[in-house]
């Protein structure tokens, strides 16, 4: 039984601001110019409880880059339109262990996509969205996104245009995925409509609430929306427990013990099922493209306060 007081849970995001507020570690996404140029110091942090409480510290009001994130919602939003079984037979739900942006994924999959979270299946999980018309596949996916956040997102149109004019490389991906049969829509719509998802603004406070929403059974604890069947929550956390940071998914599993999903926005959330979701934002990056400050902040409170979804409660 989760048994932490406001107070200690206030303390806890606290501490972890002022922990990391120094780390020097990491960089800027670069591929995108947009990203490269947001400020490396700004640094927040949000919880928000599955009971509707809310605790903000730091940079929590600035609007960023979604990015990847958003692919643990499409998802959902998939998940509720065609069923769980569809998304497993026609994308695959298996970790790939590669980079974000492999091609190879695609190979050893046997021509899947392999899961949504590489830039290959989330193209394909769009893409496997039904709707009448680019435009009212776009509201579709628009409108469940401010569900979950429960206000009215935006796109940041610097951003969306600063991807499309340098994102070859996806639809290289999404033409070799249609070559496999594996791409659901036209190819070059699903591109754009991918990097639209991605270029949405949002703010650290925004995605603790969604991320409350995946907590508290899919529905959204400030708003009271149902916006995913529950039955379909563990199976959008599943993937994120195996595949929510790219190829270093194993490691932040092994040391924070919960299902998160970060992007290069520099951005992550972190679910607690039943309990809390978890957002931390900060721009530098390591590696693998995960946002340097934000792991350690979540490594720390989930210590703190005992999150670990594989430690007996
Ligand atoms: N729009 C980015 C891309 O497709 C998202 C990447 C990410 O956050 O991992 O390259």
């Amino acid at each position: 039984v989760f048994a932490q007081s406001p107070k200690e849970i206030e303390k806890v995001i606290n501490q972890a601001h002022k922990e990391f507020k120094g780390e020097k570690g990491g960089k800027n996404a670069d591929y995108i110019p947009y990203l490269k140029n947001v400020n490396s110091d700004l640094y927040g942090i949000a919880i928000v409880t599955a009971d509707g409480k809310v605790y903000e510290v730091g940079d929590t009001k600035f609007e960023f880059g979604i990015e990847s994130i958003s692919k643990a919602f499409v998802l959902a939003m998939a998940m509720q339109q065609k069923g769980s079984d569809k998304i497993e037979d026609s994308i695959g739900v298996d970790a790939t262990g590669m980079p974000f942006n492999s091609v190879t994924a695609i190979e050893l999959e046997g021509q899947k996509p392999s899961n949504p979270f590489v830039n290959a299946g989330a193209m394909a999980t769009n893409s496997i969205i039904d709707a009448k018309s680019k435009e009212d596949k776009w509201k579709f996916i628009m409108d469940n996104f401010n569900k979950f956040a429960g206000r009215d997102l935006k796109v940041i149109d610097e951003l969306f245009k600063s991807e499309m004019a340098t994102n070859q490389h996806n639809q290289a991906i999404a033409l070799l995925l249609e070559s496999y049969g594996r791409m659901y829509d036209n190819p070059m719509t699903t591109v754009e409509l991918y990097t639209k998802q991605c270029s949405i603004g949002v703010n650290a406070k925004d995605l603790a609430i969604m991320a409350a929403t995946f907590a508290n059974n899919g529905v959204n604890p400030i708003t009271k929306e149902k916006v995913l069947e529950p039955k379909y929550v563990p199976k959008v956390l599943s993937v994120m427990s195996t595949a929510g940071l790219y190829e270093t998914t194993g490691e932040w599993l092994f040391s924070v013990g919960l299902p998160g999903k970060s992007g290069v926005g520099g951005g992550i959330i972190a679910v607690v099922p039943g309990v809390m979701g978890i957002a931390v934002f900060s721009p530098p990056l390591d590696e693998a493209g995960n946002s340097v400050r934000a792991q350690k902040a979540i490594e720390m409170i989930s210590d703190n306060l005992g999150l670990n979804v594989f430690s007996a409660k």
